[in-house]
């Protein structure tokens, strides 16, 4: 294309996409093919050859030519099986939980009703309800990332959201909010709450159980933190007539037939997916006291697989990143301004010897 027709295409793209999206900036996905990669949340731990082989299998078995079928039968029956979906609870697939904040906020709001979470949090919740011209309200969490409860109901008095996201355990603090305080949010919210449990393998407690009793509440779930990131597979469990209007907005085959025959697959095996989540929560105490003791590093209490951590020594966060990244170890910061993660790193668990190497790079850089 020469410059001429390129300047046309900007003009034309700058008459009809919208403003707010255009000042966007789309959602950073970190990447690297080698080193240490501790940024993104995912299970450092491959599956078994036996479980690979099980997928290979099952994936020779699908046929592609065909339209996925209507309903999931035996991915439900799997699904509830293995994560405890109550049985008066209904079902709803995602392809990753990211879509289904997406189909929740599309079917609860009209343009500018209120979408609103304690930040910082996800930040979908935010991009996706921008998407959608709803209005996200950020609530801010206590200086040291504790929920503040007394801000949120007084959010949510003023700003009558129609849907309220709570991330539990919280992305990017970690914190598990108390059930106490989650309960007083259910009360006091005019519409839906999305308890939004992606952390939960790494986490003691869940909503689960409750899901299809709750009036004003659905429960969300992942598999990207335990295993299956590249899968793209969520569900949203809750009670039949929530789910049922949130199904009304979901593409036809948004689930495709490769990833239910390969769920089907690994969920027989759902035990080495357990047993590498017990592993990784098993070695987050001591990664969180070996950063602990580093100069100028306070780490914050997690429920999660990941750890957030304060760098306010001589080398502030962006420098230990940048630092990190040299030497080929990537975790995640937080660039974007955002106040209260100044300095703030999230390092995503991974396996002992990573995190053997990251400690000594991090007495490294900051000795
Ligand atoms: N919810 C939370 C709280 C998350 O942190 C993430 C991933 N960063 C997601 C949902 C989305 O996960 P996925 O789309 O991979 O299921």
């Amino acid at each position: 294309m020469d410059a001429a027709a390129a300047a046309s295409v900007a003009r034309r793209v700058a008459a009809t996409v919208r403003p707010d999206i255009r000042a966007l900036s789309a959602y950073a996905v970190g990447h690297a093919d080698d080193g240490i990669k501790l940024d993104a949340m995912e299970n450092p731990y491959g599956l078994p050859d036996q479980v690979r082989e099980a997928i290979a299998a099952a994936a020779r078995a699908t046929p592609l030519n065909r339209y996925p079928a209507a309903r999931h039968d035996a991915l439900e029956t799997a699904v509830r099986a293995a994560f405890g979906v109550p049985d008066a609870a209904a079902l709803l697939f995602g392809n990753g939980s990211d879509e289904l904040i997406s189909l929740v906020i599309q079917a609860c709001c009209a343009p500018g009703d209120v979408v609103l979470s304690p930040v910082p949090s996800f930040v979908m919740f935010d991009l996706s309800a921008r998407f959608h011209h709803a209005r996200f309200i950020g609530v801010p969490l206590t200086p040291d990332f504790g929920f503040d409860l007394p801000a949120m109901l007084a959010a949510i008095r003023t700003h009558r959201p129609k849907v309220v996201f709570l991330a539990v355990p919280n992305n990017p603090t970690g914190g598990r909010w108390p059930d106490e305080a989650i309960e007083a949010v259910l009360a006091a919210a005019p519409g839906l709450v999305v308890i939004d449990e992606a952390y939960q393998p790494f986490a003691d407690g869940t909503w689960m159980p409750r899901a299809a009793t709750l009036e004003n509440a659905v429960v969300l779930r992942t598999l990207s933190k335990i295993g299956l990131a590249g899968l793209r597979f969520g569900y949203l469990a809750g009670a039949p007539a929530w789910i049922a209007e949130i199904d009304k907005l979901r593409p036809p085959y948004n689930v495709d037939v490769l990833t239910e025959a390969v769920m089907l697959a690994v969920l027989r095996h759902k035990d080495v997916l357990d047993e590498q989540a017990r592993r990784l929560r098993a070695s987050r105490d001591d990664l969180a006291r070996d950063l602990a003791a580093l100069p100028g590093v306070t780490v914050y209490p997690s429920s999660a697989n990941f750890l957030l951590a304060r760098f306010s020594g001589k080398m502030g966060g962006n420098a230990v990143h940048q630092a990190l990244k040299t030497r080929k170890i990537r975790v995640r910061n937080f660039p974007g301004g955002e106040a209260a993660l100044a300095d703030c790193l999230r390092i995503s668990l991974g396996t002992p010897d990573e995190h053997a190497a990251l400690i000594a790079a991090l007495r490294d850089i900051l000795a």
